[in-house]
């Protein structure tokens, strides 16, 4: 046996991994359900490293070095579990099984325990960056078993993308972890993309700029406090001319989302463990809304109620909306890291919030400069209560409070929907009050429930008697 990892699952991230590592130096057995797509990896790529061909589980098994380390790159789901039995009954105690597709995180919490029964090692693996992350260098999130870091991280830190020469790779927590800040990770996403197209349709819709403009302005964005991933990605497709029409292709391409579910579920996990994460939330709705194309050719046309001009200062507008977005997106994030804290209470698996900025600099979809600003801050202080309390984002949302104030009611006040950025104005809104009418929300529930409320100024639970004398009791 030779071969210092396996990868089984050669679909578009598979074999770019299984690459990624031969590249590296790694001998890698590869495997897949139909030998065809391995024989076309071998061909088409085989001089790239040492590579070791297999057909059956037993084969490939055998082909590896102990303890034996096998990453799975298979659809998230049913086939994940059917191949994890395969593997694990020709595999020994001390073995390592890595499954690196978007699981849901309940799931490997789930196939740890099972593993971890037989003696195996599981490590749910988060990787973001797609299919070019995933050949030159993705963001890796591997949770499961600290021991087992020790036999793997090398291997995974080799072809992680590097930021400073610091891997995009690091031991994020026991069982699910990994998965967990992965799905977190693509709800961000999720928010950013929205904000984003959310900026752009009020650079088109208010101030009348087309595609090649706009992608301009996004070149331009990408200079600054802005510059990341999809906004460099954003001004690139917003450039691309249809070779059909001539037309730039964002005019030609259906207005309707698809989703495949890590955004919803990051929605849903945040329900249950009582976060707002209201930008993801949006992000969300906005793509099944865009979705909802029945509804859509039946609304259009509905009264629009405009009570503004457009911007006639398209500079200063300009400006607005780019403030307006770096706050919102300084709210997504924040929300984000809100739902991690959450998520680490919950399951005891003490995660580092600076960690997660640190391997999300690079490799990942939401790579931006930003994340270096959300490192600090949470170095200087872990248990910051909200990333937008830390003093470089509190003074950044105090430079564009206004401009986000203008973008929400201009945008209203000409009908634009703005659903993130609405929402992140109204969080921070809330955060920052005083009083919120929760307590009137409190009351109303004493009175139809007997639910109970507490009192500003003395301890315990009241009840008012409200069908009776309406007089206060204690409860
Ligand atoms: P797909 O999700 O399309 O999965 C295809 C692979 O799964 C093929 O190798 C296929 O084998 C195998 N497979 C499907 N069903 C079974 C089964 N019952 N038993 C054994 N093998 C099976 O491939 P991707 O490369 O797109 O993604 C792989 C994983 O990575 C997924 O979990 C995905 O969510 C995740 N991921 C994908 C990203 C992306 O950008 N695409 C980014 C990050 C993560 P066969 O060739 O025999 O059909």
């Amino acid at each position: 046996a030779r071969a210092q990892i396996g990868v089984t699952g050669l679909a578009v991230m598979g074999s770019n991994i299984a690459r990624n590592f031969a590249r590296h130096g790694h001998t890698v057995a590869l495997h897949n359900r139909s030998i065809a797509k391995t024989d076309a990896l071998i061909e088409e790529h085989g001089s790239e490293g040492d590579f070791v061909r297999t057909e059956t589980i037993e084969e490939f098994v055998g082909a590896l070095q102990k303890p034996r380390r096998v990453l799975i790159m298979v659809k998230a789901g049913d086939p994940t579990d059917a191949v994890i039995e395969e593997l694990a009954a020709a595999m020994e105690p001390g073995d390592i099984i890595i499954d690196g597709g978007n699981a849901l995180y309940t799931d490997t919490i789930r196939r740890e325990a099972s593993l971890r029964e037989r003696g195996l090692h599981f490590v749910g693996a988060g990787i973001s960056g797609g299919e070019e992350g995933a050949l030159n260098g993705p963001s890796i999130m591997p949770g499961g078993p600290k021991e087992s870091y020790a036999a793997l991280g090398p291997l995974l830190e080799s072809i992680a993308a590097q930021v400073d020469g610091t891997p995009c790779c690091t031991h994020i927590g026991p069982d699910g972890s990994g998965h967990f800040v992965k799905m977190v990770h693509n709800g961000i996403e999720y928010a950013d993309m929205q904000l984003i197209g959310e900026a752009y349709n009020l650079l088109g819709s208010a101030l009348g700029y087309d595609a090649g403009k706009i992608a301009d302005v996004f070149t331009e964005w990408n200079g600054g406090d802005l510059e990341s991933y999809l906004v460099e990605i954003t001004a690139e497709v917003l450039r691309q001319t249809d070779a059909k029409t001539g037309k730039p292709l964002v005019d030609v391409i259906v207005d309707a989302a698809e989703q495949k579910g890590t955004g919803r579920w990051t929605v849903k996990s945040a329900l249950d463990l009582g976060v707002p994460v209201t930008g993801i939330a949006e992000a969300v709705f906005a793509r099944a809304l865009s979705g909802s194309r029945e509804q859509r050719k039946a609304a259009v046309g509905l009264a629009s109620g405009v009570l503004a001009d457009k911007p006639t200062d398209a500079a200063q507008f300009t400006e607005d909306i780019r403030q307006a977005l770096y706050a919102s997106k300084v709210v997504a994030y924040a929300q984000g890291f809100d739902q991690i804290a959450a998520g680490s209470a919950e399951y005891d698996w003490d995660l580092h919030p600076a960690d997660l900025a640190t391997i999300w600099r690079g490799g990942c979809i939401i790579r931006a400069r930003f994340l270096n600003r959300i490192k600090d801050a949470y170095d200087e202080n872990p248990k910051l209560p909200s990333l937008i309390l830390a003093p470089y984002f509190r003074d950044a949302i105090e430079t564009a409070i206004d401009s986000w104030r203008r973008v929400v009611s201009t945008a209203t006040l000409l009908g634009i929907p703005v659903p993130a950025f609405a929402s992140s104005l109204s969080y921070y809104d809330a955060l920052r009050a005083e009083r919120l009418p929760a307590a009137l929300t409190q009351g109303q529930r004493d009175f139809f429930g007997a639910h109970t409320y507490e009192r500003v100024d003395a301890e315990g639970k009241f009840h008012t008697l409200w069908s009776g004398d309406r007089s206060e009791v204690r409860a």
